[in-house]
């Protein structure tokens, strides 16, 4: 188990705009307010978007994609650093029109219809993503 300790932090609001993409906007907001490390969580809907799944055997993502609107009925994740940049790993569960949902690795490509998000920036130090032998991953 490895973990960090945080003294202070620094909530932030804000709203995707429609058409944005929910990633990669996260990512440029988290990188103009100087966050380089905390949590995010939103919800909203999406007009399309996709889930990732991480095949362990295989250790590659296998993605699923919709076409049509549906709802953020939770999307949660962690601010961090990749190869020196700003890298947010979300989470996010999609409900269709009937409710039913679809969960896993939240991808590039989930475009907003509206996104409300909350960010919280901690201060302290800044944990860097590492390859792990064990999992392929690149972790933290
Ligand atoms: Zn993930």
């Amino acid at each position: 188990m490895k973990s960090l300790s945080f003294e202070g932090q620094r909530v932030l609001l804000g709203r995707l705009e429609k058409g944005e993409d929910i990633l990669n906007g996260l990512t440029e907001f988290c990188i103009l307010n100087g966050v380089r490390v905390g949590s995010v969580q939103a919800i909203g809907a999406v007009q399309r978007g996709g889930v990732g799944y991480y095949d362990q055997a295989a250790t590659t993502y296998r993605e699923t994609r919709f076409e049509e609107g549906m709802e953020i009925a939770s999307l949660v994740g962690n601010i961090s650093q990749k190869e020196g940049e700003v890298f947010l790993h979300c989470h996010v569960i999609l409900a269709d029109a009937e409710g039913h949902c679809f969960g896993g690795h939240l991808l590039e490509g989930n475009v907003a219809f509206a996104c409300e998000f909350v960010v919280t920036a901690l201060d302290g130090p800044v944990p860097e993503r590492t390859f792990d032998e064990a999992t392929g991953l690149m972790l933290w």
